[in-house]
């Protein structure tokens, strides 16, 4: 009977408790210049226990981004190094150049209650849908239109304009694909959409099958 004292009835709402659930991985998708970027950056500034995957890519660095925080820039030869030796949960060519997901930290990061985000594909999100159905949360974002999309692809002025017309056809192609996701929503106001997206968050981290730490308290409530 004194195993009570050490119910975590009380302790629930200490960050340390977090543990008491699973971790999920968190998939964004949206063809570029729909707003998911800073989507993605408010969820890691704003919301606690996410961390972003950083993935591997063969594609140049654009001016702000950072090497090892947007993503690791590595050679081809890297690359493919990194695909024979099975360091990626997935990866995928896109526009040209690959872009994988490093295993390393996840796996440790899910168990720990630590959630990850990940900014991929569609391709790269069936790959991992298939080997972590369960842990996965599939999100895709959409422009409010095509010509916004346009305009916002011509307003960050990283890109030349070949790049953007070749995007603009990507972006088709990418949309086409909204049915493997879970959740979509029109980015047509970045608040609106970064609240929304940020709700999905929270009411996946609820779902009874991640919170496998609440047996325990459970027990601990309806103990006659
Ligand atoms: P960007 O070059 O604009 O940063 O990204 C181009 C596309 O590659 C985006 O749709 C982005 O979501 C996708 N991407 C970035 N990292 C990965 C990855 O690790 N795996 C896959 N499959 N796609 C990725």
């Amino acid at each position: 009977a004194h195993d009570a004292s050490s119910s975590p009835a009380a302790d629930l709402s200490r960050p340390s408790d977090a543990l008491h659930r699973r971790g999920l991985m968190f998939i964004l998708s949206s063809p570029s210049g729909a707003g998911k970027t800073t989507i993605a950056r408010r969820l890691l500034a704003e919301v606690p226990d996410i961390a972003m995957s950083v993935s591997a890519t063969t594609r140049p660095m654009r001016p702000g981004e950072v090497d090892g925080k947007d993503y690791h820039f590595v050679s081809q030869d890297e690359f493919d190094r990194m695909v024979e030796a099975n360091e990626f949960y997935e990866w995928a060519h896109v526009f040209g150049k690959s872009y994988g997901t490093p295993k390393a930290h996840i796996r440790t990061q899910l168990k720990a209650g630590q959630d990850v985000l990940f900014d991929i594909d569609w391709q790269g999100t069936q790959q991992l849908y298939q080997k972590a159905q369960a842990d996965v949360v599939r999100v895709f974002i959409l422009p409010p239109s095509l010509a916004e999309l346009n305009r916002r692809l011509v307003g960050r002025g990283t890109d030349s304009a070949e790049v953007i017309a070749a995007r603009m056809a990507r972006a088709q192609a990418e949309i086409s694909h909204w049915d493997g996701y879970d959740y979509v929503v029109v980015n047509d106001d970045v608040e609106t959409c970064f609240a929304k997206v940020q709700q999905i968050l929270e009411a996946e981290r609820m779902r009874r099958t991640r919170q496998t730490g609440l047996i325990d308290f459970v027990r601990e409530l309806t103990r006659s």
